[in-house]
C-alpha cells in the first residue's frame, strides 16, 4: 500500500486510500466515525507508531537508548504502546508520572523533568524511584529533603542549561537565560552537593530545543553536549549511568518542509556513542516526543455548513482550535501555515476549489485550513487534518466555548 500524496505536501505514509475514502489499515474513515461514535476525534495509527520506532532504530546505533517524552501525546493507550517499544519514558508532571508507572515500565527507566515541580511531585518521584532531572538548586535541596523524610535514596540527574543554543530549532530551550536547567557554570557545585549528601549523580540531561529539521544542526548540538559532559565530569571519581542528549527531531508539517535526514545523524551518533563510552563510560539517551507520534495521528471533523462570503468559500466544521490549537496556527507559529488537510471521503476527487476550513468557535483564530485547494465539499463531508499525533488535545484549550472534548482512539 502506498501513502497518500497531497499536491502541496509530502507523502502522508501512515494512511491509505480505499476507493474515495481515507483508511487506517483496512478501516475506511466513514466506518471509523461510526466506531468512534461520531466526530470530531483524533485517531492514532498503531502500525504507524510501531513502524516509526523500527525505522528510527534501524537508522541509529543499537547501543543508543531511545526515550519517549510523554507530553507529546499522553493518551494512555499510546503511552502503553510506546512503553513496549522504547527504552524509557520521560514525564513532566505528576499525572504523566502516573501514566508512565501505569504501563509497568521499570521506574529506573522513567525520568521526571520540568522547571516547576511541586514538593508533592518531588516526593512522588522519590517514592516511585524514578529519576528526577533537577532543573534548579532548590529542586535539588527539595529532593534531598524528600529522600531524607522518606528514608529513600533519591535518584538524581541534573538538567544543564548549556552556554550554546541549538541552531535552527523551532523552539529554543537552552543557551542564555532560561527557566530550564542549571546554568553549566553552576553544575560542578551541584554535583559536589549531591556527593556531599552521600549520593551518586545518575546522569546529565541537556535539552536545547524542539522541532528541528536540520540534521547538521542536531549533530552539532549532540557533539557539543558530549563535549560539555566531558568537561563537567572531568576528574569525577565515579561515573554516571547515562548522558541524555535531548531530542529535538522535527516533523515536516508545512509545504516545502523536508523530513529530517536520519542517515547522517545515525552515522554521527555511532561515533558519539563510542566516544561517550570511552570518555564518560556511559550510554547515550535520546528523548523524542513528536517525532515518534505526530505523523501517526489524524484529526477528523465533519462539515456542518458551507457558506460563501465575498466570494470566499468557508467549510464550517464541528472541530476546531479547542481540540487542535496547533493546526490553527496558535501554538507557537509566527506566520500561520496550513497543516496537510484533506476531504477524507473525497480522496478520489480533484482539488478544484479554494476553500477555507474553520471551526465552530466565535473567533477568527479558529481556522484549520486557510484558502486551500480541495475537492469541493459541503455539509456531511469529513475533513482530515494530518500530522496530528502530537500536541493535540493535551495542548489545546478544550474548555474554550464549552464544546465537548475531542475523543481519541488508537487504531
Ligand atoms: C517537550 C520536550 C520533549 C519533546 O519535544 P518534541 O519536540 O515533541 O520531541 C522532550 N524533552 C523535553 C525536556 C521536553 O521539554
Amino acid at each position: 500500500m502506498s501513502g497518500i500524496v497531497f499536491a502541496q505536501h509530502a507523502t502522508v505514509d501512515a494512511f491509505q486510500r480505499l476507493g474515495a475514502e481515507l483508511a487506517l489499515g483496512a478501516l475506511p474513515v466513514s466506518r471509523l466515525v461510526e466506531r468512534v461514535g461520531g466526530t470530531p476525534f483524533y485517531a492514532y495509527h498503531r502500525r504507524a507508531i510501531v513502524d516509526r520506532v523500527a525505522s528510527l532504530r534501524a537508522a541509529l546505533p543499537a547501543a543508543l537508548h531511545l526515550h519517549y517524552a510523554i507530553k507529546a501525546n499522553p493518551m494512555p493507550a499510546v503511552v502503553q504502546l510506546l512503553a513496549g517499544l522504547v527504552d524509557g519514558l520521560d514525564v513532566a508532571s505528576a499525572a504523566e508520572l502516573r501514566a508512565a508507572l501505569d504501563t509497568g515500565t521499570d521506574p529506573a527507566r522513567i525520568s521526571f523533568a520540568g522547571p516547576g515541580k511541586t514538593a508533592a511531585e518531588i516526593a512522588q518521584a522519590v517514592a516511585a524511584g524514578v529519576t528526577l532531572n533537577l532543573e534548579s538548586e532548590s529542586q535539588l535541596e527539595q529532593a534531598l529533603a524528600a529522600g531524607e523524610r522518606l528514608g529513600l535514596a533519591p535518584q538524581l540527574a541534573l538538567r544543564v542549561n548549556p552556554a550554546f543554543e541549538l541552531k535552527a530549532a523551532g523552539m529554543r530551550m537552552g543557551g542564555g537565560p532560561r527557566p530550564f536547567g542549571i546554568d553549566e557554570e553552576r553544575v560542578p557545585a551541584a554535583i559536589a552537593r549531591i556527593r556531599a549528601a552521600g549520593l551518586r549523580l545518575r546522569g546529565l540531561h541537556v535539552y536545547s530545543g524542539s522541532q528541528n529539521l536540520n540534521a547538521a544542526a542536531l549533530i552539532e548540538s549532540q557533539q557539543r553536549v558530549v563535549a560539555l559532559a566531558e568537561r563537567l565530569c572531568a576528574g569525577a571519581p565515579e561515573g554516571m549511568d547515562w548522558l541524555n542528549l535531548g531530542g529535538g527531531f522535527g516533523v515536516p508539517y508545512f509545504p516545502g518542509e523536508k523530513p529530517l535526514e536520519l542517515a547522517p545523524i545515525g552515522e554521527a551518533l555511532s561515533a558519539l556513542v563510542a566516544r561517550a563510552r570511552d570518555t564518560l563510560g556511559v550510554p547515550l539517551v535520546l528523548e523524542l516526543g513528536r517525532y515518534l507520534v505526530a505523523e501517526a495521528g489524524v484529526y477528523v471533523c465533519r462539515v456542518l455548513d458551507r457558506k460563501v462570503s465575498h466570494g470566499q468559500v468557508f467549510l464550517v466544521t464541528d472541530g476546531g482550535l479547542h481540540h487542535h490549537l496547533a493546526a490553527s496556527g496558535n501554538f507557537g507559529q509566527v506566520l500561520r501555515k496550513n497543516y496537510p488537510v484533506a476531504i477524507a471521503n473525497r480522496l478520489d476527487a480533484d482539488a478544484t476549489e479554494v476553500q477555507s476550513v474553520v471551526g465552530p468557535l466565535c473567533t477568527p483564530l479558529d481556522l484549520l485550513a486557510d484558502r486551500m485547494a480541495l475537492p469541493s465539499a459541503g455539509p456531511g463531508d469529513l475533513v482530515a487534518v494530518f500530522r496530528s499525533g502530537a500536541y493535540g488535545p493535551s495542548a489545546s484549550p478544550a474548555a474554550f466555548l464549552s464544546h465537548p472534548p475531542a475523543r481519541e482512539v488508537l487504531v
